[in-house]
């Protein structure tokens, strides 16, 4: 059990909090039901990029799963080997591009023909050969949140299958471009297998008629997107995640490689936010936190839900709306959530925090964003400062001396 008392007294409120432990489980689950073939988990950084959460993962052997330049750096600076490090997105920079290459990652997974045409130049001019993966959009329905659906024809993400067997084809007689894996990624927050098999089976069938066009492709990449429980989601078990995936890819030697990033994080996250004030009209009761959308935007972005905790706060429960302290309409953490009645400084402990929270935040308000706290073998110890004020306006303040 996480005193969460002791660690807001100690920490102050807001405060995400994430148990070290519970990721390393999660990672070495994924990794077993794989274990009967050549594979790499590489973390999909976004999740939660914190340096102290990629090092952890780093040291479990982990590769990367990175959609910026800057996870890249994250990544390597965390001791993730650059062979293990693969760079995604649908809108990658020059500058971007020429730094994957130079730093000698795994592969990039290539998005669109033109940017197959970008990397084949800035490859040729810094006269190197650029390993690629093409992502591949099978046109399935995940099922998921329309956000956080991305293998569907009407998302920006990938090309579609003949797409990618000409830009394999011209891969293949490119002196600059090493064609070695295939990549797709359906969606996030996942929780049915049938998307997944149907997915991995389209993507299995290209790669065996490219393999009768002497392309071998050495690594194939089925995305992350494996869902956890919120609520009362009926998650896949790892074990027939991987049974899904395996199924399909009978006669290829292939690598595969697996990008979670919820799956390891999401549970081991709490946020923890302090009652301010609670209010009523005659309409709505509204529980009002220190917490607030620039902190946790999930359920303003996707309608998320996330579970609270109040502490054994005992009492009658009613529905309330938990908001925060920003000026929109859009900032709660929850609503109509049956709570008991709240007095100032109760605490508050959102579930399911550790993925796609802190690093959605913002400033938003002038408010800084929160401290993070690592739990690991039952000790806490800070792994990112609160922002102060100062460090808000730190890229502002010189133009403003300018000017007086
Ligand atoms: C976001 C993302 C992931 C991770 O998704 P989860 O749902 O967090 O597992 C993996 N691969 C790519 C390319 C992504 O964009």
């Amino acid at each position: 059990m996480i005193d969460f008392n002791t660690l807001a007294k100690k920490y102050k409120t807001p405060l995400y909090v994430y148990d070290f432990d519970y990721m390393s489980s999660q990672f070495e689950a994924l990794k077993e039901a794989f274990k009967g073939r050549k594979s790499i988990l590489a973390y999909a950084v976004k999740a939660n990029s914190n340096l102290s959460v990629v090092k952890h993962f780093a040291q479990m052997g982990s590769g990367a799963d990175c959609v910026s330049i800057g996870e890249v750096r994250r990544a390597l600076m965390c001791g993730i080997p650059n062979y293990k490090i693969i760079f995604s997105g649908v809108g990658k920079s020059d500058e971007e591009i020429t730094e994957a290459l130079t730093s000698d990652i795994l592969y990039i997974n290539v998005e669109s023909d033109a940017e197959l045409s970008r990397i084949e130049m800035i490859a040729k001019e810094l006269g190197i050969v650029a390993r690629i993966s093409i992502r591949v959009n099978p046109n399935i329905d995940p099922k998921t949140h329309p956000y956080i659906s991305t293998g569907l024809h009407a998302n920006k993400f990938g090309v579609d299958i003949n797409s990618a067997k000409r830009m394999y084809i011209r891969c293949k007689n490119s002196e600059h471009i090493n064609p070695i894996g295939i990549h797709f990624h359906i969606g996030s927050q996942l929780t049915e297998l049938d998307p997944i098999r149907e997915a991995a089976e389209i993507v299995a069938d290209l790669v065996r008629s490219l393999s009768v066009l002497k392309i071998e492709l050495k690594f194939f990449d089925i995305g992350g997107g494996l869902g956890i429980r919120y609520k009362d989601e009926t998650t896949i078990a790892p074990y027939d995640y991987a049974q899904a995936i395996l199924s399909t890819l009978t006669a290829l030697d292939v690598t595969i490689i697996c990008e979670p990033g919820r799956f390891l994080t999401a549970n081991s996250g709490y946020f923890i936010t302090k009652v301010l004030y609670e209010k009523a009209n005659s309409d709505k009761r509204f529980v009002i936190v220190d917490g607030a959308m620039n902190d946790l935007i999930r359920p303003s972005l996707y309608d998320a839900y996330h579970g609270v905790d109040t502490l054994e706060k005992d009492g009658e429960k009613s529905p309330a709306d938990i908001v925060g302290p920003v000026c929109e309409s859009g900032d709660f953490l929850a609503k109509d959530y049956p709570l008991a009645k709240m007095q100032h400084n109760d605490l508050l402990v959102l579930k399911s925090a550790g993925a796609y929270g802190f690093g959605m935040g913002s400033n938003y308000n002038t408010r800084g964003r929160s401290a993070e706290v690592a739990i690991e073998s039952g000790k806490d110890r800070l792994i990112r400062r609160r922002e102060s004020f100062e460090d808000i306006i730190a890229l502002e303040k010189e133009f403003l001396e300018e000017e007086m």
